[in-house]
């Protein structure tokens, strides 16, 4: 089952629009900037329409180049009409970035969600490599596949954020890459699912779950595919948590150590307030948290400096472990076109 398949049975779907009858011919609504009175195609979407041209529509996109040259009986202003089943939103999007409108998106250091995702379905549906490869890029730069590159990813909040947060992104993310054919998303997976896993809560999952479903989401056993993986995964991001993240809690102590008497029983001592403390390692899906701040409270004067910097050290493999994990946490890779587990 190859990409080559998928796309062509995209393409034709396209295609279909031609075929689309007359019967529902509503009014136009011209849209305020889409509309050239020198353009030579209309598109419509809905109730808007778009006069453009077609030299810039084929110039950009082999499908929309076929779907044009299949021709139309319909008329406007003496122009031949196509019916494109997309959101017009995401339309006047695509077509922005045909004329330039923005410059290009890649020159815009900070685009909102509901573009990116516009750009990386139009992108994909029409055959426009630009549109997609931007959107691909700004989603690996915030769902990174490495641990080192996750350290140094922004923040929700920083402006250099190459997709503005928005509430319920991580799960809005984990759908878009389960709507791909290809696997230019795949190396997003293990983050967003941790993103996604780590901050939500058993009833949290169910209502994004809902909330995408009422967004018009079509195909139900995605989002019940990502919410089985979601929420088998938080026992296990909790049990990474304690065994990789918190490894040094085993009360080890340096080879180098210089007081290994004091140090063990510090160690010792260090291990069980944790585990008395209720919310560090129950209930706890952060595995990949940084806890230098703890052992520092915990550990700085009771145990030497060797010992310091080897929990550190043991912590910080610990995270890269659990870092690695995240595949096998998720069940990943995962299959949306054969069905669970194929
Ligand atoms: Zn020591």
């Amino acid at each position: 089952m190859g990409t080559a398949s998928r796309k062509r049975t995209r393409a034709s779907e396209a295609n279909k629009i031609k075929e689309e009858p007359a019967q529902d011919v509503q009014p136009l609504r011209h849209h305020p900037r889409l509309w050239y009175d020198d353009g030579n195609v209309v598109l419509s979407c809905g109730s808007v329409a778009f006069k453009v041209h077609r030299s810039v529509l084929s110039r950009e996109s082999t499908v929309l180049d076929d779907i044009l040259a299949a021709g139309s009986e319909r008329l406007e202003e003496g122009c031949p009409v196509y019916v494109l089943l997309d959101d017009s939103d995401q339309v006047a999007q695509m077509l922005e970035c045909f004329y330039g409108f923005n410059l290009s998106y890649s020159d815009v250091k900070q685009l909102p969600f509901a573009l990116v995702r516009a750009l990386y379905r139009m992108g994909t549906k029409y055959d426009i490599q630009r549109l997609r490869e931007d959107a691909v890029t700004r989603l690996r730069i915030c769902y990174p596949e490495t641990f080192e590159k996750w350290m140094r990813s922004p923040d929700p909040d920083d402006d250099n954020r190459p997709i503005a947060w928005s509430d319920g992104q991580d799960y809005a993310v984990l759908q878009l890459a389960s709507e791909s054919t290809t696997d230019d998303l795949y190396s997003i997976l293990p983050v967003a699912f941790y993103e996604c896993c780590s901050k939500s809560s058993a009833e949290e999952v169910a209502k994004l779950a809902e909330r995408a479903n009422a967004e018009g989401v079509e195909i139900w056993e995605r989002h019940w595919e990502i919410s089985r993986r979601l929420l088998v995964g938080m026992g296990r991001l909790e049990k990474s948590r304690r065994e990789d993240t918190f490894c040094f809690l085993d009360g080890r102590n340096s080879p180098a150590c210089v007081d290994p008497g004091r140090c063990k029983t510090a160690l010792k001592d260090a291990a069980h307030s944790t585990r008395e403390s209720p919310t560090i390692l129950y209930d706890n899906r952060l595995s990949l948290d940084h806890m230098g701040e703890l052992i520092n409270k915990k550990m700085q004067k009771t145990i030497c400096s060797e010992c310091l910097s080897f929990v550190k050290k043991r912590h910080g493999e610990g995270r890269e472990r659990a870092f690695d994990r995240l595949t096998e946490i998720f069940d990943l890779p995962i299959s949306f076109e054969n069905g669970p587990d194929a």
